[in-house]
């Protein structure tokens, strides 16, 4: 089955067309193609990468005045042009859309419908930047695509077994009834690490506990035990928990309180500084960029010494935390840009927890090849790096929903 999966970021699109057997291995196949938009700074053209199986590719500059339009020249680029993968639209037999939120109604994948999307639409309240883009994506393939059949994926589903200890927030009791409780993002990729690892170690899920760090643009962790998340740092929003790229992660609430007394700032101004004036960018003043920081620190840039010191004890708290909620661990694994490529991250993070025997092996910890364990042959924990693959863990699930709504066991056409 051809199935077509649509990833909406706040200023890019990525969209990937894979082959999906039933029974899906976790391993990803090569995609049959792949295309990237990015969006500039206003004003600027977007740029559009596609790439098919046979190496043709496509760099362009678009000058489409909407989203919209941006998109709509990417899904033609799938039987048009210089890097086609199919012949005809109707080649593509399923679409899946990682949504950021599905709020309390969605534990598991489903099956787009005039109600689904509404419930999509509902939480844009809470994660408009995202929400109402993959909307978009769902409305433009089903003006491309007709009625293929498209699948929901949600970043909220895998933390829905959380613990209600650990999903409600010690405000009013009247919050519960707004829906204002702790739902954790980036489940796609922590379901798909905690699932890998345990397939790495040779373990079992059910006997298998593990803390997977997905630290990217966003960072966050999530405590896996029977492979169940049982507690993550990001909470009613993907701005709580760690710090990030533009992010603050978790501030002192009264903080806000004070700011909005003294400068009168409004909700939009705390939403800009918080989501976008904070984090690495915003006690660096160099970049979001981890890459930039740590170059600009190792030169004695002191605030870039310090958005990384600050980084780092943030990631260690978050891990100290998620430790509490497991009560044990058998493995920590590090996903995304910079859990998969930054040694020094790895390193500072397990530094503090050598007293539990944890230790990693510091010639596989610098060049970790592919997935990987870098942890030192006596350490009581292991450590793994995963790469993050989103994309196929979208794909796998859109397969796995339309065959059981089929009723077809797992592994049959
Ligand atoms: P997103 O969350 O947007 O998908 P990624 O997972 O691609 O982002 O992660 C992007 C981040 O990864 C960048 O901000 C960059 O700081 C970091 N990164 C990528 N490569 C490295 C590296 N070699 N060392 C440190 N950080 C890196």
């Amino acid at each position: 089955m051809k199935i077509l999966v649509l990833n909406s970021g706040s200023s890019s699109q990525k969209c990937r067309l894979y082959q999906v057997a039933p029974g899906a291995p976790l391993d990803p196949p090569p995609a049959l193609w792949r295309a990237e938009i990015e969006w500039g700074l206003a004003q600027e053209p977007a740029s559009l990468r596609i790439e098919n199986s046979r190496g043709e590719r496509i760099e362009e500059r678009i000058d489409a005045t909407t989203r919209a339009a941006a998109v709509e020249r990417m899904l033609r680029g799938l039987w048009e042009g210089a890097a086609p993968a199919v012949r005809a639209p109707s080649e593509i037999q399923a679409v899946g859309h990682r949504i950021v939120h599905g709020g309390a109604e969605f534990r598991a994948p489903a099956r787009i419908d005039a109600r689904v999307l509404q419930a999509i639409a509902h939480h844009a309240e809470i994660a408009p930047l995202h929400n109402r883009a993959e909307i978009e994506g769902v409305r433009l393939v089903e003006k491309h695509l007709g009625s293929v059949p498209q699948v929901a994926v949600f970043d909220t589903a895998f933390h829905r077994t959380l613990p209600r200890s650990a999903a409600v927030y010690p405000g009013p009791y009247a919050w519960l009834d707004e829906g204002i409780e702790r739902y954790g993002f980036h489940g796609i990729n922590h379901r798909y690490c905690a699932e890998r690892a345990a397939r790495m170690l040779g373990k079992t899920p059910a006997e298998f506990r593990v803390i997977t760090c997905h630290l990217g643009n966003g960072c966050s962790l999530a405590a896996v035990s029977g492979g169940h998340s049982v507690d993550t740092t990001m909470g009613f929003t993907p701005l709580e928990g760690l710090m990030m790229g533009t992010r603050s992660g978790s501030v002192d609430p009264g903080i806000l309180i004070h700011l909005a007394r003294k400068h009168r700032y409004t909700p939009d101004d705390l939403d800009r500084i918080l989501n976008r004036e904070s984090g690495l960018l915003g006690l660096s003043g160099v970049s979001s960029d981890l890459r930039e920081v740590l170059a600009a620190a190792r030169q004695g840039h002191s605030r870039a010494g310090l958005a990384f010191d600050v980084f780092l004890h943030r990631l260690r708290a978050g891990i100290g935390w998620m430790l509490a909620s497991l009560g044990g661990l058998d493995a920590l694994v590090f996903t995304a840009g910079i859990g998969e490529n930054s040694p020094d991250v790895r390193a500072g993070a397990c530094e503090p927890f050598a007293f539990l025997g944890l230790r990693l092996d510091p010639a596989k910890n610098a060049d970790p090849a592919g997935d990987a364990d870098v942890a030192a042959g006596d350490s009581s924990v292991r450590v793994l790096v995963i790469r993050a693959q989103e994309d196929w863990a979208i794909a796998r699930e859109c397969r796995q929903l339309l065959d059981s709504a089929q009723g077809k066991p797992p592994g049959r056409e």
